[in-house]
């Protein structure tokens, strides 16, 4: 059967919740498409028992604070008042090698602390995290003058975004090593490499110092009920606006006439034909679903050179205590044994789970709702290859791996290795465990088929970062991209992602129909 819409938008992650939403609310009758039996992709929960797990979120940057970017795009949405955002306080705890930082939300206080713990380094503390700032303040005036239409021409750039546009050749370890000469300093200054998947030394500055200081100058915030909490609310936004979407439907191809997308045709031999397409799927599946003799060779040479981000192993365990708050342990505990990001990144490429750094979440006291009254929720999670342990006991025959006996073996072998070193780190662990969930690059590759369960799109490194990110243009006219695969990884920004590529769909829609 052949049905019409106005637009089409592939997936239904928070870029294509937010495209999707932004089209409907100029009057675009629009179409989502998810091929997973619930929205928000990477951006959800699931239950087991009493018990509801994140599947991804520790923490948003900005929240409804003005100027920190979530608050300007949460209204823009019509989301804002539909949300219950709670601040997290302090943000983490660091344990490396045998020292431990407390990060606070105050960024003053943070500073402070790092300036108690290497006496002698406040200068050079004081100014990496001055720049870090700077650099987020111009990432914002870049994102905010490309929604209004503002789009710089490369000379212009450097001039109204400065300190941006310095940063983006550089590692996020070259930037610090400007400021500061000692390494330990470096490491401390640094723990949120962990949120990257890259050490300091191979990831962009640009995103990470930017990342650090929205978390530190405008807070980490939790929406209560979770990342799904803004799933539903951007559907029902949606659906409010005249939108529709179905889930449970994969597409599998775009039918184009002279380089225009003219039809999404899905798995089970549906067609929606429309004028605007937004592509929310991993870029690699761009290959697939316009077809490789569609698409100009520098264009598929541009997505191949670009190797997938980590992926993720994760143990999710319901606890009958909470044991993170009895011990005062902070929402995130980074725990790094090595005390050199750059080892313990080797520790994850060999699959060496003694020594991976280790990242455990504490959900129960910002959402409360997650669990029964005085019981705790805790996710471990590490970064993950995805051919790691012979990918994951199928030998490479992923298909069915959820009913192979070697698949199960291997990630509960895994898991026990990682709650084992969480509970040498926090008492009483143990004892309290319920419930225990696991999840693997295999599940991460099922619900959101992103390739190699990559958990933030590209890997985050200079050359993939500004002008290296792919655009939300693509060569076929009317087909737009929006999500973490457009160098917007983490959810606020992929959501910025979404509403950009709507509007330049819509711009380009004007634009053309213009000129006829
Ligand atoms: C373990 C983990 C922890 C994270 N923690 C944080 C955090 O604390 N804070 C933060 O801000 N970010 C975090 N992130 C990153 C953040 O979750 C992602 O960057 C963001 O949610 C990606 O959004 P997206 O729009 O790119 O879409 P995705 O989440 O990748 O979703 C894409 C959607 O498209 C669908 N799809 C794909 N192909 C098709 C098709 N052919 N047909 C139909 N549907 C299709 C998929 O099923 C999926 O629903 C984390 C990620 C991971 C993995």
């Amino acid at each position: 059967m052949v049905e019409h819409a106005d637009a089409v938008v592939i997936g239904a992650g928070f870029g294509g919740l937010a495209a999707a939403v932004t089209l409907a609310g100029t009057g675009v009758r629009t179409v989502v498409f998810e091929q997973h039996s619930a929205p928000g992709g990477y951006a959800t929960s699931f239950e087991s028992g009493p018990y509801r797990f994140e599947t991804a979120l520790h923490a948003l940057n900005g929240g409804p604070t003005p100027g920190g970017g979530a608050d300007e795009v949460f209204r823009a949405l019509g989301i804002a008042d539909r949300l219950t955002m709670r601040r997290i306080d302090p943000h983490f705890l660091f344990r490396s090698a045998g020292a431990e930082i407390m990060a606070y939300a105050d960024p003053y206080r943070h500073e402070a602390h790092l300036i108690h713990a290497f006496p002698g380094q406040a200068i050079g503390i004081r100014s990496y995290l001055d720049e870090a700032l700077a650099v987020y303040r111009d990432t914002r005036r870049f994102q905010t003058d490309m929604v209004a239409g503002l789009v710089p021409s490369p000379p212009e750039m450097a001039v109204r975004y400065p300190v941006m546009v310095r940063a983006l050749a550089e590692t996020w370890e070259q930037m610090m090593a400007r400021h500061v000469a000692d390494p330990a300093v470096r490491e401390a200054l640094s723990p949120l490499w962990n949120f990257i998947g890259l050490p300091p030394s191979q990831c962009s500055a640009v995103g990470a110092a930017a990342m650090c200081a929205a978390y530190q100058e405008y807070g980490m915030w939790f929406p209560e009920g979770g990342a799904k909490a803004i799933g539903d609310a951007l559907v029902r936004e949606l659906v409010k606006r005249g939108g529709e979407i179905r889930c449970g439907q994969l597409v599998t191809g775009l039918d184009l006439d002279d380089s225009r997308a003219i039809a999404a045709t899905t798995a089970d031999g549906g067609r929606v034909e429309a004028d605007l397409f937004i592509s929310n799927a991993s870029a690699p599946a761009l290959l697939e679903l316009v077809g490789r003799d569609a698409l100009p060779a520098d264009y598929i040479a541009r997505i191949e050179r670009v190797e997938p981000s980590l992926s993720t192993f994760a143990v999710y365990l319901g606890l009958d205590r909470d044991v993170f708050a009895e011990n005062g342990l902070p929402h995130d505990l980074f725990i790094d044994r090595m005390g050199d990001s750059d080892r313990s990144f080797q520790a994850v490429l060999e699959g060496d789970w003694a020594n991976v750094p280790l990242t455990a979440t504490d959900y129960a006291r910002i959402d409360p709702g997650c669990a029964p009254a005085g019981h705790g929720v805790v996710v471990i999670s590490v970064w993950a290859k995805w051919d790691a342990e012979d990918t994951w006991g199928t030998g490479g025959r992923v298909a069915d791996y959820q009913d192979q006996p070697q698949y199960r073996r291997v990630k509960e072998r895994v898991a026990d290795m990682l709650v084992d070193r969480l509970a040498n780190e926090v008492p009483g662990l143990r004892d309290a465990i319920r419930t225990r969930e696991v999840s693997t690059p295999l599940t991460n590759f099922r619900y959101t088929r992103n390739p190699k369960g990559a958990s933030v799109g590209p890997e985050n490194t200079p050359a993939n970062t500004g002008t290296g990110a792919l655009t939300a243009a693509t060569p076929v006219r009317n087909l737009f991209l929006a999500g973490a695969w457009t160098g917007a990884a983490g959810m606020n920004p992929a959501l910025s992602s979404g509403m950009a590529a709507a509007l330049q769909g819509l711009s380009a829609q004007s634009a053309a129909s213009s000129r006829t």
